[in-house]
This record gives C-alpha cells, structure tokens and sequence, in this order.
C-alpha cells in the first residue's frame, strides 16, 4: 500500500504547498489547509476487492491518507468501529432505520482516537520531536497515547473542568498535563503563545492537515459499510467540526474515485444550548461564526466557544440540505439515557445530545419515517461517570433477615 498524496491546498484561498513539509495552517491566508491526493491512481489500487483482504482499521484507506511509510503508521486498533442497528430506539421515535455508529469503541474511548493517530503519525514521519495540544479532554487523552507510543513527549492543555477520567488517562500516558483557568480557546491560546519557544507541533483542531484526514476515515468506513452508498442524514455533535468536515471531504474523495455517486447525507449538526455558535451562524445565513460568550455545557466536546473551520462546517451542513439544532443540558443526558435503556449503548453527552435531537428532528418532521438515519456516537459514557447520580443507590446488609421482602419493599 502507498500513500497518493499530492500536495496541500488551502480550503480558503487555494494557495498550494508542498505536501512532504509539516505544515500548520495556511501560509498565505491563516485558514484551514486541506491533504490532496492522486485520486485517479488511488482508485485503481483501493478498490472494493483490494479492500476485501485488509484488516478492518482506518489504515485499510492507506492510498488516500497523508502517511508515506506504513511503518509510521500508529495503531492502537483505531477505526472500524461498529455500525450498530438501533431498532428499539427507532421505533419509539417513529423512524424504521436508525443506525448508530459506535466510536466510543476507539481506543481511548472516543472518535478522536483517529484524528490524532493519524497527526502523531504524520508529524513524527515529518520530524516532529514533541506534540502539543489544548483539548476538552477526549483529544489530549488520544494526543497521549500515540505520543506514548510514538516515544515523543504530549504536552496537553485542559480546562481546569475537564472531566478527571481524561486527566488521568494523559497523566498516565506519561504526558505533561497543565489545566487552564479557562475554556479550550484559552488553552489554545496558551499553546501558541508557549509552543514557539518549546517547539512543540501543535496538533489543534483543524490548524494543522492531518488530523481531519484521520477523522475522515468515519466517511469512508460508513460508506463501505452501507455497501458503497451513503444514508439520508447523518447526525453528528459538533464541537471543532473535525468529523462534519472531514466527512464531507471524504465523500467528494470517494465520488471522485468513482466509488459513490452524488447523493449526499443531510449533515446535521447537534450543539448544546450553552454554546451553540455554528447553530446561530447556521440560523443567520453567515458562513462564520462569532465567537459564544460564557460558553457552557456538560458536554465537554461541545464546549467549543470558535471554531477556525466554521465555513467549512457552515457549506457542508448547506449544501447537504441539512440543518443545525441545539440541545438543553436535561435534553442531552435524557438523550444518554434513551440510547442507554433501548439499545444498551452507554454514550457520552455529546452523543446523548444526537440520540434527543434526532427525535425533535423526527417529530418536527425534518426526518421522515423512512430515511436511513445515522447517529454518530463520538464517545464513551464511560468516560462520564461523574454525571450519573449513583448516591441514592439503596445499600444492602447482606445478613439482614428476609431481603427479599426489603427488595420488594424498596421504591425503583
Ligand atoms: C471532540 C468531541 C466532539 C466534537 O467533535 P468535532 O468533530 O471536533 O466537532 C464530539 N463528541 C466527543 C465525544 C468529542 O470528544
Ligand atoms: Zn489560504
């Protein structure tokens, strides 16, 4: 297997540069930065039946991914994650394919695991001698552990809140953890300002080209699952936007390699009430965003107050028809619990906030009761075991006479 990549090109002003120099954002405009392929030479060698014999990870897509040697491929197993029917929940909200794609099954326990597998990858083939990142939670701890197992030093930035499960996962990865009076913006601004001096290759989301490669792969595998076509809407919870993006991006690649056609999914983008700024942009016709004040939410992967790819999120949710919705804080953990009761998927908030806003979608009549709809379940709720109430448990003295009778007695 062999990369095709070409050379990069800015997703803004067009301008080109070399693809085999590690690069940030774009040199001439400061926007997002975008990996180009020889699509044409990468068909004819990842075909459906080249396909068939390679190991079902994000790595089988290798012709159109930004790593030149294999054996700088990172891998903790990331990628081909489940696609999970999800009948139950689907017909308690009235639609006859609900299927549920499960990348809390990651490594690490969320969808980030690509994208920063994919980085780690290519920034450490490129020469990087340390990454940097600032994160919610759920990238730094991804960041970590292929620093760990790229042997280069993980510098993560998080606000002081960040769930502790992710705190310890990068402490444990062996990274250098500060928490940041602040939100991930500030924390981001911390990694620019120190990175210089340190030199550190920040792996921000959407400042540097590899990441959304490794986020796109959820395109593909989605794609290959449903045998080389695409569902009726995809419903995703977008913080940065890596996954809309680099969704989008993946299907133009698939479609020029001849292996979809021009149908699109709806691209939905779900957001919390307390930060919500590509739902207000989205609202108000602007193909940017202003920055949210006071951003809060539970869901710290939504907790994105500016997103450098606004634009790119804002013409992928447009051109596919779709559209934009926020959540309240009760809405996204009863979205928890509705995944969680019908299909006995445990999902972090960020996907509970797909699950509920995809029924407001169905009664709203957005959704039609036939449309192959497609969940992205980005992470674990495993990771948010702090946000379920398990203090009012009942305990049990297991030498007191008659239990059965104080079980039966016990209100649920
Ligand atoms: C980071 C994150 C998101 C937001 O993802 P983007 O693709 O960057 O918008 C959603 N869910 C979880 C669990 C996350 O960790
Ligand atoms: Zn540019």
């Amino acid at each position: 297997m062999r990369s095709h990549l070409t050379h990069l090109e800015c997703s803004n002003c067009g301008a080109t540069s070399s693809a085999d120099q590690l690069r940030t954002v774009c040199p001439v405009c400061g926007k997002v930065l975008f990996c180009r392929y020889d699509l044409a030479g990468a068909a004819t060698e990842m075909t459906p039946s080249a396909l068939a014999s390679r190991p079902w990870d994000l790595w089988r897509y290798f012709e159109i991914l930004p790593v030149r040697d294999p054996a700088n491929a990172l891998t903790l197993g990331e990628g081909g994650t489940p696609l999970l029917r999800a009948p139950a929940l689907g017909r308690a909200i009235g639609l006859d394919r609900l299927l549920v794609k499960d990348e809390g099954m990651n490594p690490t326990g969320s969808f980030k695991a690509r994208g920063l597998g994919m980085a780690v990858s290519r920034a450490k083939e490129l020469g990087a001698t340390s990454v940097a990142i600032p994160s919610a939670g759920n990238a730094g701890s991804a960041m970590a552990a292929y620093a760990a197992r790229a042997a280069i030093p993980a510098w993560v930035f998080m606000p002081a809140d960040a769930p502790v499960v992710m705190k310890a996962e990068c402490v444990e990865y062996g990274a250098r953890v500060f928490l940041v009076d602040g939100l991930i913006n500030d924390a981001g601004r911390v990694v620019r300002e120190a990175g210089p001096a340190h030199g550190w290759f920040d792996v921000s989301t959407l400042k540097e080209p590899y990441r959304a490669e490794g986020k796109k792969t959820m395109g593909l595998e989605l794609a290959e699952q449903l045998g080389w076509r695409l569902p009726a809407a995809i419903v995703y919870p977008t913080g940065g936007g890596t996954g809309i993006v680099g969704m989008w991006k993946a299907f133009a690649e698939l479609e020029t390699m001849g292996l979809i056609g021009p149908e699109r999914p709806k691209m939905i983008v779900v957001q919390a009430e307390g930060c919500a700024p590509i739902v207000r942009a989205f609202d108000a016709g602007e193909r940017h965003a202003e920055p949210w004040r006071d951003a809060s939410t539970g869901a710290p992967g939504l907790r994105v107050p500016v997103a450098i790819g606004d634009y790119l999120i804002l013409d992928a949710v447009r051109q596919s028809g779709g559209t934009a919705l926020t959540v309240t804080e009760a809405e996204l953990m009863e979205g928890v619990r509705l995944a969680a009761t019908h299909e006995g998927m445990f999902v972090s908030p960020e996907a509970g906030a797909t699950f509920v806003a995809t029924r407001t979608l169905r009664e709203s009549g957005f959704l039609r009761q036939d449309d192959e709809v497609v969940i992205f379940s980005t992470g674990s709720g495993m990771k948010h075991t702090d946000l379920t109430d398990v203090g009012q448990l009942p305990v049990l003295d297991p030498n007191a006479p008659d239990l059965a009778s104080t079980i039966a007695a016990t209100p649920a």
